[in-house]
């Protein structure tokens, strides 16, 4: 491209300016200005395809090709180079298009003479509506700044066919008439529960109208002022008494951070000296953004992605004069519907009247999905093309438990959620009557519950359920939502509150438990290719000690003198316990050199998720205090069935010989020796998998909070003995499941499950 790219850029905003300033339809206008382009960027060719019913691009208007091929010429999705730019949303410069094996020669066209090709895609609201072709006669490869002018003409023309009608977003998704009947979508589950409401649309950011700017310096003025507007409300945000002090503020003090990164900011500032007003740059960038969304498979960078698109909609909002933080008026039973949701958009809303949540974008470890957990709200994720599905209003059901979206259901349907709601309600208040009751079964063996924590927010539940205590603390949360490593002192503080509001009931907190797909921030994504079985968990605390220095420093110095109890993750050999016991040693060694108080009392436990350690148990029990079966991860590893696949998740079944074969093999072990045995994965939160676990002998079971209730009913109306001879005789069979049968016998004998 001839000359400055953003002064070619300016001028041809320019000009397309003019054609829009001036009446006319359409077509014409469209003829006009893929004339403008190729004059401007000295092409023999410009060409814009238009994405039609069927996944089909049909030529809507060219300068240089043959005037007879529009609306004559189409391609499919993925068919020639126009499809594959469809198909991989993104710029494709080729200085001899036709050796691309990808090339479809289109006669029609007369497309003979020229060589190199360069397209963009046309996209708006993160779908392609289009593809822009220029083309030139001469062999010749594309700089950089001619594929960003031409991609800023694509965001403007996607403007100019949307506000045509030429393009219909239907079009673009294959609901084709389906919008009004009642629908099922199936997304991730991200947050258990049931959520029965009407659809609240998210935050709608208003369409950007100006797309052109006359004054790109009272642009960028525009921009920086409302810049400065978004930090200072950010700032008020986390100034604010309840936000402060809450661990969110972690989750936020990330995200304000990340408002103020260089690379953003600049690259809308660049868009607005290419020519587009403050508004259309800041879309520009969402786009962009929204394309590397798509193609990021890191859960962390995706995770930092979705804050960028929500600080994007925010500064938008800001850029238009409206007020992002304005507390919104929700209908009372409001199920929030949105592509994407920023960690401050949930704590935004009158959560009093939040009944689910559904996304378009999103990951189990995405910080909405955790505060959702946390707060009990259903929330389901990926479920596709939902903003353009739902309609403000509509009546939607949220299905936490199996990840599906019911949107304007029958009555039928309705009608059955609502009763399951109110039954669980109903369930509900006969578990707040066992409150008090200890988890006894009929025949007499005790069970202690314990409960499953990760967040200070959960902790307001030990007390409601009356749990015995946290069988399992989740440590990993505050490392994974900081730019960095929190230090001992904002760990001793963190800890301590766990400990302080426990109000006496003992806490068991998990060393740091991150890798895999949990990793951190500050650490390179290592590219491994099994991560579930690599550099995770213990094997990464143990080759940097000094993160496990700072974690057991911060826990001895918040047990103050009280009580502590600490346990090891994924440990493969006793070996790797000791080394890790070595290390608490050194720690308690160092605070009592430095007089400070040592915990009155210390267990120290190891986690069972690896079966190889099931092998060295006669060691173990020497030296561990007591054993936590990680359920997830050791089925994980015993059927060598990674646990985040999706499609081999029902594959095996916990309840089954081999699994529950493992287990009373272990639990004989420790109850030979006094040692105390617990199961903290998801199964001991299932009535019939802890029916089979107490018959198997474990007596402490740590579940979530709301799986309290719903065991103890279970314990309390069944005999261990007798359900533990139906579970081995069972056990003996080579059935591949013992789920239908045991659930079978509970129904027999009363037990609730
Ligand atoms: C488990 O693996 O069962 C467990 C409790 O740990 P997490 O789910 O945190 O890996
Ligand atoms: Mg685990």
């Amino acid at each position: 491209m001839p000359g400055d790219a953003a002064v070619v850029s300016r001028r041809l905003l320019g000009r397309i300016r003019e054609v829009m300033a001036k009446p006319g339809l359409p077509e014409d206008r469209l003829n006009v200005i893929v004339r403008c382009i190729a004059e401007e960027l000295q092409a023999a060719v410009c060409s814009c395809y238009v994405m039609r019913a069927g996944e089909v691009l049909e030529l809507f208007a060219t300068e240089g090709l043959r005037k007879s091929a529009v609306h004559q010429t189409r391609l499919r999705v993925g068919e020639g180079l126009v499809g594959f730019i469809a198909a991989h949303p993104r710029a494709l410069a080729l200085s001899d298009a036709w050796s691309h094996p990808n090339f479809a020669y289109r006669p029609e066209t007369g497309e003979e003479p020229y060589r190199s090709f360069l397209g963009v895609p046309i996209v708006r609201t993160a779908r392609v509506a289009g593809v822009l072709v220029v083309q030139t006669t001469e062999t010749r490869g594309f700089a950089p700044e001619e594929i960003e002018a031409l991609e800023t003409v694509a965001m403007v023309l996607a403007e100019l066919l949307t506000a045509g009608n030429l393009i219909d977003r239907r079009e673009q998704i294959p609901v084709d008439g389906t919008a009004l009947v009642p629908l099922r979508i199936n997304g991730l589950k991200l947050s258990p529960g049931l959520g029965v409401g009407t659809a609240f649309l998210h935050r709608k950011v208003p369409f950007v109208k100006q797309l052109v700017s006359e004054d790109p310096e009272k642009e960028a003025q525009r921009f920086d002022e409302a810049l400065e507007r978004m930090h200072t409300a950010l700032d008020e945000m986390l100034a604010a008494e309840e936000i402060g002090k809450s661990e969110y503020r972690d989750i936020l003090e990330a995200y304000r951070m990340f408002a103020a990164d260089r690379g953003w900011i600049e690259r809308i500032r660049a868009h607005i000296s290419g020519g587009l007003s403050a508004e259309a740059a800041v879309q520009r960038a969402q786009e962009e953004n929204r394309a590397r969304m798509q193609a990021v498979v890191d859960p962390y960078i995706r995770e930092r992605l979705h804050d960028l698109e929500d600080l994007t909609d925010r500064l938008m909002l800001h850029l238009m004069g409206k007020d992002p933080m304005e507390r919104k008026t929700l209908p009372p039973h409001a199920i929030l519907i949105a592509r994407t949701f920023g960690p401050a958009d949930l704590l935004d809303y009158d959560l009093s009247r939040v009944r689910g949540v559904v996304l378009e974008e999103g990951s189990p470890s995405m910080h909405v999905a955790i505060i959702a957990r946390a707060l009990n709200i259903p929330m389901v994720a990926r479920v596709p093309e939902v903003v353009g599905t739902i309609g403000a209003g509509d009546p939607v059901i949220v299905d936490g438990d199996n990840g599906s979206v019911f949107i304007r259901p029958s009555e039928d349907v309705a009608d059955t959620f609502v009763a399951t709601v109110r039954m669980r309600l109903e369930k509900q208040k006969v578990y707040a009557t066992l409150r008090d009751l200890p988890a006894r079964t009929r025949d007499g063996a005790l069970v202690s519950l314990l409960m499953n924590a990760g967040l200070l927010a959960d902790l307001p539940m030990l007390d409601e359920v009356n749990a015995d205590g946290i069988g399992l603390y989740r440590t990993e949360l505050p490392f994974m939502v900081r730019a960095d490593s929190p230090d001992v002192d904002t760990q001793t503080t963190l800890y301590r509150s766990v400990i302080d509001q426990a109000a006496g009931r003992p806490v068991c907190f998990r060393t740091l438990d991150v890798g895999g797909d949990k990793m951190l921030p500050y650490w390179q994504n290592i590219g491994e290719e099994n991560p579930a079985m690599g550099w995770r968990s213990i094997r990464i605390t143990l080759d940097h000690p000094a993160i496990m220095r700072h974690q057991l420093r911060a826990l001895i110095r918040a047990s103050e003198g009280r009580p502590l109890s600490v346990m090891f993750p994924m440990i493969a050999e006793v070996a790797e316990f000791d080394a890790a016991r070595r290390i608490l040693d050194l720690e308690l060694a160092r605070a009592r050199r430095r007089g400070e108080p040592l915990p009155r009392e210390l267990v120290v436990g190891c986690m069972l998720e690896v079966p190889s350690l099931a092998f060295q148990l006669p060691q173990l029990l020497r030296c561990a205090d007591f054993i936590s079966v990680g359920s997830n991860d050791l089925a994980q590893f015993l059927f060598a069935r990674d646990r985040s696949n999706q499609r081999i998740a029902e594959r095996y079944d916990l309840l089954s010989p081999p699994f529950l074969g493992f287990l009373e093999g272990l639990v004989e072990a420790c109850d030979a020796v006094g040692k105390p045995v617990s199961v903290c994965g998801e199964m001991a939160a299932s009535p019939v998998d802890a029916m089979a676990l107490v018959g198997l002998g474990f007596r402490r079971l740590s579940v979530n909070g709301p799986a309290i209730g719903p065991i103890k009913a279970m314990i309390l109306s069944m005999s261990a003995e007798d359900t533990g001879r139906v579970v081995r005789k069972a056990m003996r069979t080579s059935a591949h499941s013992l789920r239908n049968s045991l659930a079978g016998y509970a129904l027999d004998h009363g037990i609730q499950i």
